[in-house]
């Protein structure tokens, strides 16, 4: 069956055609800029790149144009839509309702709508790109893939905050996580690389991308993660500031004279590696520069650093123990430093760590020595085709 992916923003949606038999992509691309002008970035397997500046008042008209250019007698990879046999959206957020993807009825639609005063600025655009497809595929069935559905299992020691109960029961106040088909996805091959059931591991999945977070899973299932009611908890990330001493919203919205709307802003868009370093939040350009001298960006990567360490020392205390560290994402899987920096501290868990091994970038592969009581790994992360699958699997 071929599965149509897609990942739906407020100005922009990015999608994948993946053929479920082989897993291979058949094509992917970028609509940006939805709602103000509109450029398309297609890129069929095997074919030329196309880039196209192409009128895209809605979204709608952003999904009819990329499967115009999938049907496309040129560009296209697809003689028609029929060849679509199903589409899987990633939803951002499904609060508790949704502990797993789930096929996407009329009701469920309006369940996901419930959740959108939990994620703002995701669940809406995530709604409007379903509408758009199903107004162009009506009979095409559709999964929901949620971020939030893997931490489902977490345990209410774990997602709990210490602030009056009835947050929790009034508001759903409580800690939700992110990157779950990301923490999900990795763990699972962790197992297989392993060849144990994931019941029988412990596992630290590091998600290091521009958003970063950690997952301790445990018999296969999410039991804490560093992102909480929203993605700014945890890690220090690209921009983010991850965990903070509440305190400073108020004090630093009276000394900047912002409003606790702007200080958050702040927070998610001008703060993590970028803010520290006050030269990007791209980890490439924070080493050029710390090899320069440049004392700022150092210090960034040795904060985030520091974050990481601190966090998979943290999940190994809850788990009583870990088999295996897994680092995936952009930084994850290509950073050999970082890896190396994060390493370094883990001796004490058990970790020999081998350079030679980590030298190299963005494949699979265990970086640790072969009498290494904790498996150090990179595992790549493959979202789309974990939506693919999932999609699948229920339609
Ligand atoms: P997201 O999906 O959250 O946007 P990614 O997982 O794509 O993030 O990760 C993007 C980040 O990965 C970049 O900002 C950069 O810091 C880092 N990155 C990507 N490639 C490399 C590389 N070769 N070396 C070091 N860092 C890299």
């Amino acid at each position: 069956m071929k599965v149509l992916v897609i990942n739906c923003g407020s100005s922009s949606l990015k999608y994948q055609l993946i053929d479920s038999e082989t897993e291979q992509v058949l094509a992917k691309g970028l609509c940006e800029r939805i709602g103000i002008d509109g450029c398309l970035t297609h890129k069929p397997t095997g074919k030329d790149k196309v880039e196209m500046n192409a009128d895209m008042p809605n979204h709608t008209a952003a999904v009819s144009l990329v499967l115009q250019q999938l049907t496309d007698a040129k560009n296209g990879v697809i003689a028609s839509l029929d060849e679509i046999g199903a589409v899987g959206h990633r939803i951002v957020h499904g609060g508790e309702k949704f502990a797993a993807s789930t096929v996407l009825t009329e009701e469920v639609c309006k369940e996901i709508e419930k959740c959108n005063d939990l994620a703002p600025l995701h669940n809406p655009a995530n709604l409007i790109g379903i509408n758009a497809c199903k107004e162009l595929m009506p009979n095409v069935p559709m999964v929901g893939v949620f971020d939030t559905a893997f931490h489902q299992t977490m345990p209410d020691v774990s997602y709990l905050y210490g602030i009056p109960y009835e947050y929790y029961e009034k508001y759903a106040v409580r800690r939700y996580g992110f990157h779950g088909t990301s923490h999900s996805f990795v763990s699972k091959r962790v197992a297989e690389i392993m060849g144990k059931k994931p019941e029988d591991l412990k596992t630290i999945v590091c998600h290091l991308g521009n958003g970063a977070s950690i997952c301790a899973v445990q018999n296969g299932k999410s039991v804490d993660t560093s992102m909480g009611f929203t993605p700014l908890e945890g890690l220090v990330m690209g921009t983010r500031s991850g965990d903070l001493d509440p305190a400073v919203l108020e004090y630093v919205a009276k000394k900047e004279n912002l409003n606790i709307s702007e200080v958050l802003q702040v927070l998610n868009k001008k703060s993590g590696v970028q803010g520290l370093s006050q030269v990007s939040s791209d980890f490439r350009d924070l080493h050029a520069e710390a090899d320069k001298g440049n004392k700022k960006a150092e210090v960034a990567v040795e904060v985030f650093v520091h974050r990481v360490v601190k966090y998979i020392g943290a999940y190994a205390a809850v788990m009583n123990g870990v088999d295996v560290i897994a680092f995936t994402a952009g930084i994850g899987e290509n950073d050999a430093l970082i890896r190396e920096m994060v390493l370094n501290h883990m001796g004490y868990l058990g970790v020999k760590f081998d350079a030679e091994k980590n030298k190299f970038a963005g494949e699979e592969r265990i970086v640790s020595t072969d009498d290494s009581k904790v498996v150090a790994m990179v595992v790549p992360t493959n979202e789309e085709l974990a939506i693919a699958r999932e999609t699948v699997a229920l339609v």
